[in-house]
This record gives C-alpha cells, sequence and structure tokens, in this order.
C-alpha cells in the first residue's frame, strides 16, 4: 500500500512529458483537384517550425501568418518530399511571403538550399530529430522524413507511400518501389505514424479489396467510409497489413498477380492499379 502512494506522485510528474510530444497541423489544401496536404510541425518547447510541402501557399500562407503574428511558431524551414508541383511549387512564394528559410529537400525541388543525405539526422528545435530515408522511385528526388519526439513516431512519406497505396512510378522502376516500401520505410518501428503527400484512401481501399478481402483491409474501408481524413490514424505496422504494396510475399497477393518474385508483384500490382 504505501508502495502504491509512493509511486503515485512519480507518475503524476510523468505525464507532463509525455504531452509535450511534436504538434503537427495537417493542412488539407484541396480547393484545387489535389487533395494533398501540407503539415505544420512543431518543437514545443522552442515553437521552431517547418512547413512540409505547402504547394499552394493561398491556404497554407494565412495559416503560417496568424501562427507567426501570435507567437506560437518560430518558423525555420520548407521541407519538401519531392519536386513535383504539388509538394514544392509553393516555395518561392512561401520565400517571397516569410522570409529567408532554409529549404530542405531533394534536388530537384524549386529553390533548395540543402538536401540531406540518406540516413542524415538534423534536428528540429530541441526535440524533434528527423532522420532523412531517401526512396528514389515517384522522382529520383524522393525523400521521406522520418521524426521523433520522445517515444513519438511519425514519418512523412510524400508520394512514396499512401495509407493502403503508393505513388506512380514516374522516375522509378518497381525494384526501386520494393526498396522504398519493404526495407526502407518497412524497417521504421511498427508504431510510426504515417503521414502521406495525398489522401488518397478511400480508391486505394477499392483497388487493395479488388486483390484481397483480408480482415485489415475490411476495417480500412469502414474506417474511410466515416472519416475523410486518414493521415496519422495509420501505422508502419497497419501498412504492412492492409497496403497490398507491402504485401508482396502474400501467396493470396502472389495469386491475383500471377507473379511470385516480390519485384514482380510490386510491378504487377502497380500495373493493376494504373488500370483500373
Ligand atoms: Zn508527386
Amino acid at each position: 500500500m504505501s508502495f502504491v502512494k509512493a509511486i503515485r506522485p512519480l507518475v503524476r510528474l510523468r505525464q507532463p512529458s509525455i504531452t509535450r510530444t511534436m504538434h503537427i497541423q495537417s493542412i488539407p489544401m484541396w480547393t484545387g483537384k489535389g487533395n494533398n496536404y501540407a503539415y505544420l510541425v512543431t518543437d514545443e518547447p522552442t515553437k521552431d517550425s517547418v512547413i512540409i510541402d505547402p504547394a499552394n501557399p493561398p491556404e497554407v500562407a494565412p495559416v503560417l501568418k496568424s501562427q507567426i503574428d501570435s507567437g506560437k511558431i518560430n518558423l525555420t524551414a520548407i521541407v519538401n518530399t519531392h519536386h513535383h508541383w504539388d509538394h514544392a511549387g509553393g516555395n518561392d512564394e512561401i520565400l517571397k511571403e516569410f522570409g529567408k528559410l532554409a529549404v530542405i529537400g531533394g534536388k530537384d525541388c524549386k529553390s533548395v538550399t540543402k538536401t540531406p543525405k540518406h540516413g542524415e539526422t538534423f534536428k528540429i528545435g530541441e526535440r524533434i530529430s528527423v532522420k532523412a530515408l531517401h526512396t528514389p522511385c515517384h522522382t529520383q528526388d524522393s525523400i521521406c522524413y522520418f521524426l521523433e519526439d520522445g517515444d513519438q513516431r511519425v514519418v512523412f512519406t510524400g508520394d512514396t507511400l499512401f495509407i493502403a497505396g503508393c505513388g506512380r512510378f514516374f522516375e522509378g522502376n518497381a525494384k526501386e518501389m520494393h526498396k522504398a516500401l519493404n526495407e526502407v520505410l518497412a524497417a521504421l518501428p511498427d508504431d510510426t505514424k504515417v503521414y502521406p503527400g495525398h489522401e488518397y484512401t478511400k480508391s486505394n481501399v477499392k483497388f487493395c479489396l479488388a486483390v484481397s478481402q483480408s480482415e485489415p483491409i475490411k476495417k480500412l474501408e469502414a474506417f474511410a467510409a466515416q472519416n475523410q481524413q486518414t493521415q496519422g490514424k495509420f501505422t508502419i505496422g497497419d501498412e504492412k497489413l492492409h497496403n497490398v504494396f507491402m504485401r508482396v510475399n502474400d501467396p493470396v497477393i502472389q495469386k491475383a498477380t500471377g507473379k511470385t518474385d516480390p519485384v514482380d508483384v510490386m510491378a504487377a500490382l502497380r500495373e493493376m492499379k494504373n488500370a483500373m
């Protein structure tokens, strides 16, 4: 009894440090046809913040401006997941409005000032550590960013990994996407939350169901039917269960594609999805 009493205050004391984790604000940029997301990531103690893929400044700049004016954020950088216009196309306008910021991204991103190497780490403020993961395929300059703050882990995947899907192979091939999804991203801790570049879950789940009617895919279908936004709601562990592109060794998926080699399965899945 006395032992329980003794540890209770300790538990209470620990709580503030648990809530003091990185803050992620999703900014849906849906006035265009893109269904894409910008993300504002803030280190709570310092307020140092980065804006990820602010592609449509009319939707992003007012959010940044009001938070800067009220002292809620100290904007330090633009971070890009790849060079496509619906991710990096707003860089110059953001720079023009908010002054000199670092632009961290792949080599082909507009006005980029720093391209981190594969596995290179940097910090946002005091607490957030960022690891750059090169995942060439959708574009050759695609980079995913793995962020950790205490025991909170997230990954921003751009157009490489979507919830239950993956990007088109515009500048790469199935071998590269297999490596990106099933070696690089699959190696992250299973509890890492996924923040993709677009909200494509509804159409992705339709395709997954056409290939496999597994329970995790049915569960995701139900979630997507109820929720317009799915970013940050699923983890790398979930993707390994419901994302058919991360199940290239699953006999059901192999049968549906008529292939067994993981790279061939990946290529066949992408062709099937493109044709859908
Ligand atoms: Zn893209």
